[in-house]
C-alpha cells in the first residue's frame, strides 16, 4: 500500500503524456512518504500506448493499464481506482487543466472529510463550455437533491474506503460527490486553480453529454431517494450502504 495513488484516464493525450508525467512527479515527490501513478490509457489510437509502456519501464512509480479500445471515461476511472493501492487517491485529467501540486491543497481536508472535490474559481475555458457546466450543474443539483458547485471539476481526492464504496455505471464519473454523499461519506468542495488545455482536445462537446446527462441525474435523483440507512438496536453506528460510521 502507498500513500497516495494518481489516477489519471488517457484517452489520446500522447502530447500531454511527458508533461503531465514530469508535472505529478514534480508535485508530489518529496511531499508524501509514498506514491505511485495510474494511468489508464483508454484505447487511444495516437500512439500513447508506446510513450507510456516506455515511460513506466523508466519509472515503477507509473502504473499503466491499456484498454483494448476506448470504453469511455468512467470505466477508465473506474478501473484505476480499482487498481490504486494507495490510502488516498486523486483523480486528475491527463490535460494538465488543473494543477497537481493542488492535491496538497485538497490533502489537509481530508481530516475532518472523506471527498475533497476541487471547485474551479476562474475557469479557463470556452464561453460556450462554462454556460453549459453551470446549467448543468444547477440542473443536476434541482435533479439530484444535491448541492456540489462544480462536480465536472477534474481535481478530486478522496480516501480509499470511498473509492471501494463506489459501483459505477458509464456517466456516473459526473456524480462522484454525490454518489460519495450517498454513501455516507463527508463531502466538500475547495477551490483549487484552472488553466486552459494547450495541447491535444476536448473529447466532448455540449450536446453529447446534455440529453444524456440529465437521464444519469435522473437516476441518481432516484437512487439518492431510495438509499438505505439503518442503525440496529443497541448499536452506535448507521449503515448506509457501504460505509459504517
Ligand atoms: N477521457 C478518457 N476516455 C474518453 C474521453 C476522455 O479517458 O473516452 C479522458 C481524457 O483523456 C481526459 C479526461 O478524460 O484525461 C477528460 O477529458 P477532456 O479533457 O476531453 O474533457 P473536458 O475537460 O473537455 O470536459
Ligand atoms: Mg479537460
Amino acid at each position: 500500500m502507498v500513500e497516495l495513488s494518481v489516477v489519471v484516464p488517457l484517452y489520446n493525450e500522447k502530447d500531454n503524456l511527458h508533461r503531465l508525467y514530469q508535472a505529478v512527479t514534480d508535485a508530489v515527490q518529496g511531499r508524501i512518504e509514498s506514491y505511485e501513478i495510474v494511468g489508464v490509457n483508454d484505447g487511444s489510437t495516437d500512439g500513447s500506448a508506446e510513450w507510456l509502456d516506455r515511460m513506466a519501464e523508466a519509472d515503477s512509480r507509473l502504473r499503466v493499464i491499456h484498454f483494448e479500445r476506448n470504453c469511455g471515461q468512467t470505466a477508465a476511472i473506474y478501473a484505476g481506482i480499482k487498481q490504486a493501492s494507495g490510502r488516498y487517491i486523486a483523480l486528475i485529467d491527463g490535460d494538465l487543466q488543473t494543477d497537481p501540486n493542488d492535491i496538497f491543497t485538497l490533502m489537509p481536508y481530508m481530516k475532518d472529510y472523506d471527498f475533497a472535490n476541487g471547485m474551479r474559481v476562474r475557469r479557463q475555458d470556452t464561453l460556450v463550455k462554462r454556460v453549459s457546466s453551470r446549467i448543468g450543474n444547477g440542473v443536476r443539483n434541482k435533479i439530484t437533491g444535491d448541492k456540489i458547485n462544480d462536480t465536472g471539476c477534474p481535481m478530486k481526492l478522496f480516501k480509499r474506503e470511498v473509492a471501494s464504496s463506489y459501483f459505477l455505471y458509464e456517466g456516473f464519473h459526473r456524480f462522484l460527490p454525490t454518489l460519495a454523499r450517498m454513501n455516507g461519506y463527508r463531502v466538500i468542495e475547495v477551490p483549487v486553480s484552472h488553466r486552459e488545455r494547450e495541447f491535444g482536445v476536448s473529447k466532448y462537446g455540449v450536446w453529447n453529454r446534455a440529453l444524456v446527462g440529465l437521464m444519469d441525474a435522473i437516476v441518481i435523483g432516484w437512487l439518492r431517494k431510495r438509499t438505505i440507512r439503518y442503525r440496529i438496536k443497541g448499536e452506535e453506528r448507521v449503515d448506509v450502504h457501504a460505509a459504517k460510521h
